[in-house]
């Protein structure tokens, strides 16, 4: 047994340039590969919206995962969020040449009942009102976790910080956690974050791992070492799948539960890198990264 996740975020087509290659108009979305990365370990329940545009082969793949698709709007007439992003030498931080929210500019999240008393929720990167909405919706979840984007910290600080304060824990990369305290050094910038609400901050650090710090605890996990890295596009949510996945799993949320949810986080994040959208993601077998 483990815990049903219910997740909200986007799901989108993405443009991608990276030094190795492009994608055009593929499967992405936080939500997307949040849901991909979760399903191998605890069942999903997807909420979220798309247009009449979005191929079905996309959600084919999901439901082939038993990703629970009743919570996705199909728009008719609408047009999938997209999103062009590239990266340079830094392969840790994506710059975004262009975001389209289309279909995002006026959903409003609808949590099916049947999913409303899901245990564990998962707020992936979207609009922090979007997110707050479905907060609004859940009956007493056991752990709520989200996601942001320096974007939000830039244009809806008032509403993040609004949304921190009903959070169990939050993960940011890097330079969102510097961007969001005003701070450089990382402990201190955990130690704002951790004034600002949730009790446990999570922090990704592209190819140098991830670090979690409490009040009480912290704990560092370097990344895989990998040689060959095509798109870290989507390694933050496949991160973040395989640590709430993980914790689903184990229906544990005490710190040793955490430490062994980084390690699968990112084992699952080593996989995604390794290909465009998620291809590297689908070639994970279990056991693959067990040497
Ligand atoms: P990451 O895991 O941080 O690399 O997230 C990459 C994904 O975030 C891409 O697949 C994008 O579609 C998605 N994304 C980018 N900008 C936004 C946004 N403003 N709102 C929601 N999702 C976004």
């Amino acid at each position: 047994m483990a815990f049903p996740i219910l997740c909200v975020g986007s799901v989108a087509l993405d443009t991608v340039e990276t030094p190795f290659g492009q994608a055009k108009e593929a499967l992405g979305g936080s939500a997307t590969y949040f849901s991909y990365s979760a399903s191998a370990l605890a069942p999903v329940r997807l909420v979220a919206v798309v247009g009449e545009d979005f191929p079905q082969r996309h959600l084919a793949l999901l439901r082939k995962r038993r990703v629970d698709l009743s919570g996705l709007q199909v728009v008719s007439g609408g047009r999938t969020f997209r999103w062009h992003g590239k990266f340079g030498d830094n392969l840790n931080e994506a710059v975004t040449l262009r975001t389209e929210l289309n279909v995002f500019e006026t959903f409003r999240p609808e949590i099916p009942s049947r999913f409303r008393d899901s245990p564990v929720v998962f707020l992936a990167n979207i609009d922090p009102e979007l997110q707050m909405e479905v907060l609004g919706q859940v009956k007493n979840p056991k752990i709520v976790l989200c996601d942001t984007m320096n974007l939000w910290i830039e244009t809806k600080i008032a509403s993040l910080r609004k949304l921190l304060r009903r959070v169990d824990v939050i993960t940011l990369n890097e330079g969102e956690a510097r961007l969001l305290t005003e701070k450089l050094n990382l402990a201190s910038c955990a130690r704002e974050i951790l004034k600002m609400g949730p009790r446990r901050v999570v922090i990704k650090r592209g190819e140098y791992g991830a670090t979690t710090f409490t009040k009480d605890n912290f704990f560092a996990l370097p990344a895989y070492p990998l040689e060959e890295i095509e798109d870290p596009t989507g390694a933050g949510d496949t991160f973040a799948g395989g640590v709430v996945g993980e914790l689903a799993r184990l229906e544990r949320f005490d710190e040793a539960s955490f430490r062994r949810a980084l390690v699968r986080g990112s084992v699952h994040a080593s996989f995604v890198v390794e290909g465009f959208s998620l291809e590297g993601l689908k070639r994970a077998t279990p056991g693959a990264r067990s040497r």
